[in-house]
């Protein structure tokens, strides 16, 4: 039996619709106006496109944008500068540095100059921390926008066999340690990670009634690797010759899968919209609402 296209494009625009209308009566009832500076070092054109889209999502939203271009050449000290600025500014609730920096700049020293309470990307290490503890301000983008894939598709997380491939510390821990939490509502997973280091993946991954591939190697998972009904979540991107793929083999998984998501248009459209509903959060939090 095919499965069903997971489609992050429109769960994505529902998602908006919410935000749009949440917006709309923050300013209203409270005159607030949830604002989010990006700062984009360089020409790295990937990262340009992110940014772009960032910035017109915002316009759509609603949402104050202000955007900081700053040249390759920049010091660690000027971008701290600019971000103990917007640290003070008022108007902003949220702070997004585009990654990756160029190499002279120390990513750490930067997301920790970041105040953890306008952190939208939640990866200064007091969100982490709080992620973990099952406490989060703001849950970070790729991640959450996944759990939401999950909730509103109806797949059922409590008490599943969950299989994470990759480790990084923007998808594969982050979404780990999000479906472990004691929730029954997109979490209460029994939760494997694996990674380059593990011995014989397919035998994990075939346990998998979720499994979410985060790797980066088109074709990463194969077929012959999943079980019959598996979900599979696919947050790959991979520009080949052809298109963007994602990580897994979608024509041949999709035969045996319950449910999917495309590349494009899976988890993609999904991981800008949760960095507008954390800048909503955040505004709301700076606000005192709850
Ligand atoms: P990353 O930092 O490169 O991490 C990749 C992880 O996958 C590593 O932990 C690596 O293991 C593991 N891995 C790679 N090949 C493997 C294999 N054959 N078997 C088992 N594990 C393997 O990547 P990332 O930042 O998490 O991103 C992963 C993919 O998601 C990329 O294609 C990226 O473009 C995409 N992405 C998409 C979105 C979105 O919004 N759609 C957001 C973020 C990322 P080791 O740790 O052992 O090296």
């Amino acid at each position: 039996m095919a499965a069903m296209i997971i489609k992050g494009s429109e769960i994505s625009k529902q998602i908006k619709e919410e935000l749009k209308l949440e917006i709309t009566e923050l300013k209203k009832k409270y005159n607030v106006i949830p604002g989010l500076a990006t700062i984009l070092i360089g020409e790295d054109e990937a990262s340009k496109v992110y940014v772009g889209a960032k910035e017109k999502a915002c316009k759509e939203l609603g949402i104050y944008s202000e955007r900081i271009d700053l040249p390759v050449n920049t010091t660690e000290a000027e971008l701290l500068a600019h971000i103990e600025r917007l640290n003070k500014d008022s108007k902003i609730h949220g702070i997004l540095v585009q990654l990756p920096l160029p190499k002279h700049i120390n990513e750490a020293n930067v997301i920790d100059a970041i105040d953890p309470k306008k952190d939208v990307d939640a990866f200064h290490p007091v969100n982490v921390g709080k992620l973990i503890l099952g406490v989060p301000d703001f849950l970070p983008c790729t991640p959450h926008g996944i759990q939401e894939l999950l909730i509103r598709s109806g797949i059922e997380t409590n008490g599943a066999e969950v299989v994470v491939v990759g480790r990084s510390n923007i998808v594969g821990k982050p979404i780990a340690n999000m479906l472990i939490q004691k929730n029954k509502k997109g979490a209460n997973a029994t939760v494997t990670i694996c990674h380059t280091g593990t011995k014989d993946l397919a035998s994990h991954t075939k346990r998998a009634d979720i499994l979410i591939v985060a790797a980066g190697r088109p074709k990463a998972i194969t077929a012959d690797m999943v079980k019959d009904g598996v979900v599979v979540i696919d947050v790959g991107v991979n520009r080949l010759e052809t298109g963007l793929v994602g990580d897994v083999d979608f024509e041949t998984i999709k035969e045996k899968a319950k449910a999917i998501t495309p590349v494009p248009g899976g988890v993609g459209p999904m991981t800008i919209v949760m960095l507008m509903k954390n800048t909503v959060q955040s505004a709301k939090m700076h606000a005192g609402i709850s």
